[in-house]
């Protein structure tokens, strides 16, 4: 019996250090880059499918793929579990997880690390001509989509919507707003068909134009977007300084046939601070050395410029990235 233990014990041991030697092998050989991007039908999306086929095929031992996901505030999550390496999150949602505020107020995420700053992205409310909403006032009592749940979206939609005084049903109660929309939790995609169909008034729609989601609905519809005015956009600055008052020009849309004052926040990839230094080094090096791949794949690609690659980063640099910009005397 005895013997027959440590036998079995015996075997377990060599199979143990079979497959330990068998991984630490293929360690060796790949390191898996997982990066959290949006929806299909934004921006994140193209760009984070070109980033992981650039990474793959130009840093040796790296293989790297990309992931659909609910966007910013996801993508924090999905770093913070180790579930990515690298994300594409909005820069006000990242001070917000850096600092441990609003929706992080429970669960700070000093870990997050800066890679590079991208570009505008864009808040779009868009609806149909024939719905009548002409400014965000008019959105009371209507339905409207809001972002997928865990984007940044979201908050952009609820932050713009509370400087008009207008709540969502569901948080009623607690905000003790009277003016009211029924809030709907959709993905661009989702709230695009909603849109064409008539099932929802509007749609809040935070990326880089044009957004695919967009040009899907005023392909077949008369869009309208709602102007943002530069007015609200001062009175939103003052508790969140990260909205910046951008315009939309005329005809990146069809049917939009003049320019649309709103605002826009900044997109920028992240990960966090235990993904190795060289790692993120290579990944840097590599994205600056190929970011033609990354203007083929959408317009807003034009923008991601290394000159600008450090502006208002509002969290610590990771060390590789770092040695990257300093090497290239980017400040
Ligand atoms: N910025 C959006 C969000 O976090 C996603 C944009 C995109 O998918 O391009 O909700």
């Amino acid at each position: 019996m005895r013997a027959s233990s440590v036998y079995r014990g015996g075997i377990i041991v060599a199979l143990a250090l079979i497959v330990a030697a068998g991984s630490g092998a293929i360690a060796q050989q790949r390191r898996f880059v997982n990066v959290a991007t949006g929806g299909t039908a934004g921006v994140y999306f193209p760009l984070g499918a070109a980033l992981a086929r650039t990474w793959t095929e130009k840093v040796s031992g790296v293989q790297s793929s990309s992931q659909a996901t609910g966007a910013s505030v996801a993508n924090v999550n999905l770093l913070q579990k180790g579930d990515v390496e690298v994300a594409f999150v909005q820069n006000d949602i990242v001070y917000y997880a850096f600092n441990g505020i609003e929706m992080f107020a429970r669960d700070k995420q000093d870990r997050l690390r800066g890679m590079a700053m991208l570009y505008p992205e864009t808040i779009q409310l868009v609806t149909l001509q024939s719905k009548n909403i002409n400014s965000v006032a008019d959105l009371r009592g209507k339905r409207v989509a809001v972002g997928a749940p865990k984007s940044g979206t979201e908050v952009n939609a609820r932050q713009i919507l509370r400087a008009y005084d207008i709540g969502y049903t569901i948080t009623q109660r607690t905000t003790g707003l009277t003016n009211l929309i029924t809030a709907e939790f959709l993905s661009f995609a989702e709230a695009a068909d909603q849109l064409k169909d008539g099932v929802i008034d509007a749609a809040f729609i935070t990326a880089g134009h044009p957004t695919a989601a967009v040009q899907d609905i005023a392909a077949s519809r008369d869009i309208k977007i709602v102007s943002i005015p530069a007015n609200v956009v001062e009175r939103l600055r003052e508790p969140y300084p990260y909205y910046t008052a951008v315009t939309i020009p005329a005809n990146t849309y069809r049917g939009q046939t003049a320019d649309v004052p709103t605002t826009a926040v900044m997109a920028m990839l992240v990960t966090r601070q235990e993904v190795p230094e060289d790692l993120v080094y290579q990944l840097t090096k590599a994205l600056w050395e190929n970011v033609t791949a990354l203007q083929q794949a959408h317009a807003r690609g034009r923008d991601i410029r290394t000159e600008t690659a450090r502006n208002g980063m509002p969290v610590t640099m990771h060390a590789g990235a770092l040695r990257y910009y300093r090497e290239r005397n980017i400040r």
